[in-house]
């Protein structure tokens, strides 16, 4: 079919209020998808209608208000069971976001699971959020960590992660697909591979959940975490996936309100399934606009999401490495929505700043990567991350600004 698909990317445009603003006089060009996505008019107004006029605590009133507001969010639960394809709502644990569901899984299977000398591998791929809690949990358990590394084209290196993928590994942690430089892992191949040595898997879903459809039985992950605000929802939440059997047997990662059945000084039995890992007043607002998003998504379609981005990235690729004295960093074929570049002797962060005066967002630095920029014999790199909305004319913009990037620097030195 030959769909103009830069057309039907206008189209959602306008769902986005904030796309409208004008930077230093010129339109927004939003290419820092991968940071963080900006929201459709539908997810403001579920939360800003859940404070006018549903505002309550959840779980703990018998007033008409905290009724609402209970449902709300235990609906939220079950439309993002539903997004999902988790066989149980009590499998869906709200978190504040990708970073503490890791936190939460290292602590608490981790605690369980590991003892001095089994192993915890990870990638070279991996944001720091997936690195570190397991750095943590390894000192406290004497578990070792090992490192499938990468190809120089950004794909892991499979020969190596058959072989680190062994009997003493116990937990698999990886992320679905890279912030850094957009690589697909082969996730589906490195679960079959954990799991025919009995370990756990944990799949970083923060750059996937956006982008593509998941079906976390079809998956056989054990855990996958992702952000709310990187696919058109709100801050402050994210979910936890894991399978019942596991949450049944983890212990609580926080203590607090919501999470009992009942205290006293001897003993405290903890609360069901979901709500023993949900200590404390939840992001109730958050979890609304965030089942919302995931409508919103629903309703475009994961085909419509899937054809534009790839069609955007096909157009942009070839005119952002046709610039003069660029590398892209990243060009395995499984690729998604992100191209990350060097430039011969103009620094990351001038290209940033200095495109920015022309509208251009876009994310430099190290990408909470710093071994992967290590690998990668870089101290940074510039990031364009792509987004339903993005269109033709926001890669134009953004290549003529790296353009002037060139230019000025040829002045200056000249
Ligand atoms: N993992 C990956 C791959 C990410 O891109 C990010 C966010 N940049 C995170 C984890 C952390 O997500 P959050 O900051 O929302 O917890």
């Amino acid at each position: 079919m030959n769909f103009d698909w830069n057309t039907w990317a206008s189209e959602q445009r306008i769902e986005f209020p904030i796309l409208k603003e004008q930077i230093y006089g010129k339109p927004l060009v939003y290419l820092d998808n991968a940071a963080t996505t900006q929201k459709p008019q539908c997810v403001i107004d579920a939360m800003s209608h859940y404070y006018l006029h549903d505002n309550a605590n959840v779980h703990r009133g018998v007033h008409a208000l905290s009724e609402r507001s209970t449902l709300a969010y235990e609906n939220a639960r079950r439309v993002i069971q539903q997004f999902i394809g988790a066989k149980s709502h009590k499998e869906i644990i709200f978190v504040r976001g990708t970073t503490e569901g890791i936190n939460l899984v290292a602590q608490s299977y981790g605690r369980l699971a590991l003892k001095a000398n089994d192993e915890i591998v990870l990638t070279e791929l991996e944001h720091h959020s997936n690195i570190v809690p397991w750095q943590l949990i390894a000192e406290q358990t004497g578990a070792i960590i090992r490192v499938i590394p990468i190809h120089d084209n950004g794909a892991l290196n499979l020969d190596i992660a058959q072989q680190l993928i062994n009997k003493k590994t116990k937990i698999l942690a990886v992320g679905h697909i890279s912030n850094a430089l957009g690589s697909i892992n082969p996730i589906k191949k490195l679960i079959e591979w954990a799991h025919a040595v009995n370990a756990k898997v944990l799949i970083d879903g923060a750059q996937a959940i956006a982008h593509m459809p998941m079906d976390v039985q079809a998956l056989d992950c054990d855990f996958y975490l992702f952000s709310g605000h990187k696919m058109y929802g709100p801050t402050g939440i994210g979910v936890l996936y894991a399978k019942e059997a596991l949450l049944e047997v983890m212990p609580p990662y926080q203590g607090g309100g919501d999470m009992i059945a009942t205290v006293s000084f001897e003993k405290t039995v903890y609360n069901q399934l979901p709500y023993k890992f949900e200590a404390g007043t939840p992001a109730i607002a958050e979890a609304l606009g965030l089942a919302v998003a995931t409508q919103f998504i629903q309703a475009l379609g994961w085909e419509h999401i899937q054809a534009h981005e790839k069609s955007l990235l096909a157009y942009a690729t070839p005119m952002v490495a046709a610039i003069p004295e660029l590398s892209i960093l990243g060009t395995t074929s499984e690729k998604a929505g992100i191209i990350s570049f060097v430039l011969d002797h103009i620094h990351p962060h001038d290209i940033g700043t200095i495109v920015d005066r022309s509208g251009v967002a876009l994310r430099v630095g190290h990408h909470c990567a710093m071994p992967l920029m290590q690998r990668l014999g870089v101290p940074a790199t510039v990031r364009i991350s792509l987004a339903l909305y993005n269109t033709q004319a926001d890669i134009d913009q953004c290549v003529a600004a790296i353009h002037d990037v060139r230019r000025f620097f040829k002045r200056v030195a000249s």
